[in-house]
């Protein structure tokens, strides 16, 4: 009998869990990996799309070209999870597993934020970056705010680097010096684990006239007046609003029953839930590590890793240590890197390589080298 592995959810962990076990174990192997869409992007593409520097189709990557052994992709929306009987059910049939993974990633609630549907926009959804590439060719003067709404968010450096590329983009259409760019963060600094990061992003920030405002999130857009409504009452006028949107686990995993206080509860040493064969990876849970997809993938391979031991037989696999290094943008072609480790010691430590041309190149990499190994392109 092959040990029926059912994924749920293709991004960065189910990708990499995916191929790890099918590249290992592929001949002992019955894996089902399931998503609603037809076609994956990484979260910095986004960037690409919003500022036109490439097409939504040119970032797409089609899970029809995921051959592996022992693995079959279905394109389908999971509508129920039953965490104890390890039965999923879709739109199209229901599977039984033996393990169990969930890595259905973080959903947005626009909604929460009044007025950002109306008034303002948001670059965290695909669809998002896309209605962005005809909003911002209309922005040439005034004030524009990019404001993260709650916490936590996907990939703290994101809105960092969203407003250095802001000031690029609007450089190189000569109209930098007609508007005005700020950034609304709920941290002290812009990246907390790595204060040698977010001194070179506040640099960055003070050379570029970009106004940081620290401690503070959105929490309203008056959009008559178009004022932004921080969290302590003050407003800020604007005319352009970029929002992180609130998180949230897709609907049916809170369905489901697996969450506490908004995201699935793990073990954070094996990303073990609460119920027997059953896995949770990624930013679907609550696990300690930023909501950041190399930190999914690091899940993925520690419950890579403890499948095979129990296929194979063996010692189960160090613990999960939350470390994964994130590519900065900083603008002008040049990409820093943080390394960071949340869970090895008593508290979160990073360090910073410095924004180079290198690193641009490094960062190519690490995309070609990914969609090399989970989509065989
Ligand atoms: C602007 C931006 C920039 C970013 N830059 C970086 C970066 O440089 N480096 C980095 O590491 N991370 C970055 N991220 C974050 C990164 O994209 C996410 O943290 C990462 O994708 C999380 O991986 P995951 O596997 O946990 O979830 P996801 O990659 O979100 O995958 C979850 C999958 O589940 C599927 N799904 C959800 N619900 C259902 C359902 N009901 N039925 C079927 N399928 C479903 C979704 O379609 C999705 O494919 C960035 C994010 C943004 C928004």
């Amino acid at each position: 009998m092959k040990l029926r592995v059912v994924v749920l959810g293709a991004g960065f962990g189910g990708l990499e869990l995916t191929t790890i076990l099918s590249d290992s174990i592929g001949e002992s192997l019955d894996l089902t990996l399931i998503d609603k869409n037809e076609t994956f992007f990484f979260g910095y593409s986004k960037f690409d799309v919003m500022f036109g520097r490439k097409t939504p189709d040119a970032v797409r990557l089609a899970y029809r070209n995921i051959v592996k052994q022992g693995v079959s992709f279905h394109s389908e929306t999971i509508t129920a999870i039953d965490p104890e009987a390890r039965r999923v059910t879709t739109n199209e049939r229901t599977y039984e597993a033996d393990v169990l993974v969930v890595a259905l990633g973080a959903d947005y609630d626009q909604a929460a934020t009044p007025g950002l549907v109306e008034g303002g926009n948001e670059f965290y959804s695909f669809a998002g970056a896309e209605r962005l590439r005809d909003v911002l060719p209309a922005f040439s003067s005034g004030h524009a705010i990019v404001g993260v709404t709650s916490t936590p968010f996907k990939c703290p450096p994101a809105p960092s680097e969203a407003v250095l590329l802001l000031h690029d983009y609007l450089t190189s259409r000569g109209v930098r010096q007609d508007c005005e760019i700020s950034l609304v963060m709920p941290f002290g600094i812009p990246i907390p684990p790595s204060p040698k990061s977010s001194v070179a992003l506040l640099a960055a920030f003070a050379e570029r006239g970009i106004t940081f405002i620290p401690h503070r999130l959105v929490r309203a857009l008056d959009t008559s007046r178009r004022v932004a409504i921080l969290d302590d009452a003050s407003e800020m006028p604007y005319d352009l609003f970029l929002g992180v949107p609130k998180h949230r686990v897709p609907d049916v995993v809170a369905a489901s029953g697996m969450t506490d206080d908004g995201w699935i509860p793990v073990d954070s040493r094996t990303l073990e839930t609460f119920y027997p064969g059953v896995y949770a990876i990624g930013d679907v849970t609550s696990v300690g590590t930023p909501k950041a997809g190399v930190f999914s993938e690091g899940a993925a391979r520690t419950v890579a890793a403890a499948v095979i031991a129990q296929v194979r037989g063996g010692q189960q696999p160090p613990a999960y240590s939350g470390a994964g290094s994130c590519y900065v943008e900083f603008g002008q072609n040049l990409v820093g890197r943080v390394d960071v480790d949340f869970l090895s010691g008593p508290s979160p430590t990073g360090s910073f390589v410095k924004p180079s041309a290198a690193l641009v190149s490094e960062k190519d990499e690490f995309g070609s080298s990914r969609q090399s190994r989970w989509f065989g392109l």
